[in-house]
């Protein structure tokens, strides 16, 4: 039965008030509160309860035939909410807004949060990873870029000029997996990034301004972006609804303060996660990341991915990373601290909004009591902020918090005695009058000479006088005892005495729940003052747990502080793959990676699995880490700062645009050639590959002489066409370097040892070999290749083997095919582009069979 089919008119008074909510909320999933549960109606509870496993049931609901329902407990309700977020759908949750016992009628109810893939709050969220929700807004020339983790209450903002591509690089590098846009966007770039990226888009027209929150972009000049966050705040707010006042003024971003690089840059040199697994193991995230909170775990994400550009801030960090590793013993009591502390970041968000709880208060009292000492060590370190240590909050929250809280707000066992004196008035009579209990029944025993007699409690008839079926008889109409209860082995009894104590306990105790909860939200109300302050304090304390990481690695992994010059030279001495030589079971063979102010380009040549692209690599690692303000793993290093890194690495077809690997290289190659410098750093590995081989070795020349002559950026390019190495002749700024093998009885070892000048061997058969390919192939591979070599020897540069030597007949039938192919096309029918493509498919057909 679908929704949209139903006579409304019938529908009973609480199906309407569904129906009614529904409506606003089209494109959501409805978790309609009943009493204990969260019920989902019509399709989406057959959609649920096939994401979820629910049975699905029906519902009268006035009309003949039953609505399809089907429902989850409430209490659990986040783990299910998070499994349809996940898969892209958005959440509803509708609450009963009065209390069903003190209302007449129909109880009011309505939409308190919609959770989404980027609003998500109270559910699961990596601890160690920011969880975002971005808007772009297109403006006539550029798009406006602003995006919040709503569960930290940080909001940043940028602008990018130009084309989508730009944006979908932007986008793609952060990992948004929720993003808002404006209503005159491009649809096509919508679809790509919903089809290609499995973003969530929404669609959004301008809605109102909400003044309440304009302090977020209060003193932004750009109106663009002040739009863009206008925009993005509009959003959260009708999403979110409650109080949002964690929220933190925007940070503008300038591309030029970060090291710029894209997605693929991320990917291929596997900074946050393994391009084979996804996987945070073995990433270089993984491997420095030795913070002690979430907080730092996440700034070490986010510096990973925006590594600095400013000298001194980069130099800053330096002389922290060195002044911890030395003083060592303040950084243990450092480290000892830190891991006391909290998220307080994530627990100012749930303070704000969402489900505090006790626990919650009782976690940032301890980080609080830790500031202090953290307070006193950064003081000693001559660390350049100081915090604030909170002693009043610490107090407060000391004073207040029983240390054994529940999870609930709502069964009492929250404040401690002392605090409140009605609460503890409270608290004296229902346990005094516990206490009369107790006493009674001992008085009960001596005064009726019933052995057995207990006295006990349940939901249903309070508290009862229990005597077991042998021992009836003896209770006496004097006792002035009122039968209750007859169970199979006993019979309960009451007295007006013990009814008269009960209605103090349990009114008491019912006063009790409801105080202890005021005084709780009054409690939390205090805490929001102090937002601004614990979350100055929680950026602080991220930074420095993020610096003793660096401290710790370094140490650890033996890296060095690297010098930073303001020459365009890089001097990498022994520089090793971080993560590549942790992960291997042999020995690291560590590489100088050298380009003085004169060379701007390495171009690489060796056999494959040579350690080329390694090589390559590391030296981007490098950079990223010494501009991130971490030590480098080198024996010394000197590098200057670079402003965008460029990678063409690996030979991944883009299966999800279904674009060849050469299309993918191309666009890639082209991205880095428009947006390169002459202070960015470029990695281009076996261009050239995914085409034949004159196209490919032409494009990687052609793109050499480009960066050499216009460009002029620090270039490593590693090819197979051992024909590019004389080029060194002619581009003064190229040179030469290669990885060597050792062959001995045919057999190669790799040495792994990057050298000055070029190679002329592959060596790919005895990759071969090593791959196990069978003895009789291999043999024959190699005996093709020597003819090749003997062939190959008069040949040029630039010239490449063909893979087959056709017989003379072949030849005659080609030509006659050319001629055929000739014949048959009329030139005067041809526009100038058909005649071009004629003639390269032509020259391409003469040339593959040459
Ligand atoms: P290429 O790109 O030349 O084909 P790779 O860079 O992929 O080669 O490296 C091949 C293998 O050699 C890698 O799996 C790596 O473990 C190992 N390797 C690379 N460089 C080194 C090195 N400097 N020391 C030790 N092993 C290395
Ligand atoms: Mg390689």
């Amino acid at each position: 039965m679908k929704r949209s089919e139903v006579d409304r008119s019938k529908l009973s008074p609480m199906m309407q008030q569904y129906m009614e909510i529904k409506d606003q909320y089209e494109d959501c999933i409805i978790f309609f509160r009943l009493g204990d549960f969260y019920e989902m109606f019509f399709d989406d509870a057959i959609l649920a309860s096939r994401i979820l496993e629910l049975t699905l049931t029906g519902k009268q609901a006035g009309l003949e035939e039953r609505v399809p329902m089907c429902g989850i407990p409430h209490h659990a309700y986040i783990s299910y909410v998070d499994q349809l977020v996940d898969q892209g759908y958005k959440v509803a949750i509708v609450e009963q807004l009065e209390d069903p016992k003190e209302t007449k009628g129909m109880v009011k109810r309505d939409v308190i949060q919609v959770v989404t893939k980027g609003t998500k709050i109270d559910s699961n969220i990596d601890a160690k990873s920011n969880n975002y929700i971005a808007n772009v807004y297109a403006f006539p020339y550029c798009y406006g870029i602003s995006y919040a983790d709503i569960s930290t209450g940080e909001v940043y903002a940028f602008l990018v000029e130009g084309e989508d591509n730009k944006v979908i690089h932007e986008i793609t590098k952060m990992g948004f997996r929720e993003v808002i846009v404006n209503d005159s966007i491009n649809r096509e770039l919508v679809d790509t990034l919903r089809s290609n990226y499995d973003i969530l888009v929404t669609i959004l027209k301008d809605g109102e301004e909400d003044n309440e929150y304009s302090y977020i972009y209060a003193d932004i000049e750009d109106i663009r972006i002040v739009q863009t966050l206008k925009h993005l705040l509009y959003y959260i707010i009708d999403t979110k609804k409650g109080d949002l006042h964690h929220l933190q003024p925007c940070q503008v971003i300038k591309s030029s303060m970060y090291l710029e690089f894209d997605a693929n840059t991320k990917k291929n040199l596997e900074l946050v996660e393994t391009i084979r697994n996804r996987e945070r193991q073995y990433s270089l995230l993984w491997l420095l990341d030795k913070c002690k909170t979430a907080m730092g775990s996440r700034m070490l994400k986010n510096t990973i991915l925006n590594p600095l550009t400013n000298k001194k801030e980069i130099l800053r960090r330096y002389d922290m990373v060195s002044l911890l590793s030395c003083e060592f013993i303040l950084r243990d009591d450092l480290i000892n601290a830190l891991s006391n502390v909290y998220d307080l970041e994530r627990l100012v968000g749930r303070i704000t909004y969402g489900n505090l709880n006790a626990k919650d208060l009782l976690q940032l009292k301890t980080s609080l009591g830790q500031l202090p000492i953290i307070s006193k060590i950064l003081g000693e370190l001559h660390y350049d902020s100081s915090i604030e240590t909170f002693e009043e909050l610490y107090s407060l929250l000391d004073r207040t918090i029983l240390e054994d809280a529940p999870f609930t707000l709502h069964e009492g066992h929250l404040i401690k005695p002392g605090y409140n004196s009605e609460l503890d008035e409270l608290k004296k009579i229902s346990s005094g009058s516990k206490d009369f209990i107790l006493e009674m029944e001992q008085e009960e025993k001596k005064r009726t000479g019933i052995k057995n007699l207990k006295v006990g409690f349940n939901k249903v008839f309070g508290y009862y006088i229990e005597v077991s079926k042998g021992q009836c008889n003896l209770v006496k109409d004097e006792f002035g005892y009122e039968r209750k209860q007859t169970l199979a082995n006993c019979e309960r009894f009451i007295t007006p005495l013990l009814k008269e104590k009960e209605n103090i306990i349990l009114g008491a105790e019912e006063k009790i729940i409801s105080l202890e909860y005021k005084l709780f939200m009054d409690i939390r109300e205090v805490v929001k003052r102090y937002v601004g302050g614990l979350q100055k304090v929680a950026k602080i304390v991220s930074e420095v747990d993020m610096l003793q990481s660096f401290s710790i690695v370094s140490d650890t992994y033996k890296f060095t502080r690297p010098e930073i010059t303001t020459e365009r030279s890089l001097k990498l001495i022994e520089c090793r793959h971080p993560v590549v030589e942790q992960v291997m079971k042999t020995e690291y063979i560590p590489n100088d990676i050298i380009m003085d102010k004169t060379t701007n380009i390495l171009l690489i040549t060796g056999p494959n699995m040579a350690g080329k692209s390694t090589y390559m690599r590391q030296c981007a690692i490098t950079v990223i880490m010494a501009q991130m303000g971490c030590f480098v793993p080198c024996k010394s290093a000197s590098l200057p700062i670079f402003d965008k890194i460029f990678t063409r690495i690996g030979a991944s077809d883009d299966l999800v645009s279904g674009e060849s690997t050469f299309m993918v290289e191309m666009k890639e190659a082209n991205y880095a050639i428009s947006e390169a410098t002459e202070n960015s750093l470029i990695l281009f590995d076996e261009l050239g590959r995914g085409t034949a081989t004159y196209d490919g070795m032409s494009l990687a020349q052609a793109i050499l002489e480009y960066i050499h002559d216009k460009i002029k950026a620090k270039t490593m390019f590693s090819t197979h066409y051992h024909e590019l190495t004389s080029l060194e002749k002619d581009l003064k700024h190229l040179k030469n370097v290669h990885v060597s093998a050792l062959e001995e009885n045919g057999k190669v070892t790799f040495l792994h040892k990057v050298k000055p000048g070029a190679v002329d061997k592959s060596y790919g058969i005895h990759v071969a070999s090593l791959a196990h390919l069978p003895n009789s192939l291999i043999e024959r591979a190699d005996d093709i290749l020597n003819v090749y070599e003997k062939k190959n020897i008069k040949k040029e540069t630039f010239t490449q083997t063909s893979l087959f030597e056709l017989a003379d007949e072949e030849i005659v039938e080609k030509k006659n095919e050319v001629e055929e192919k000739v014949k048959a096309i009329n030139p005067l029918e041809m526009t100038p582009m058909e005649a071009l493509n004629f003639l390269y498919d032509l020259k391409k057909d003469i040339q593959s069979n040459k």
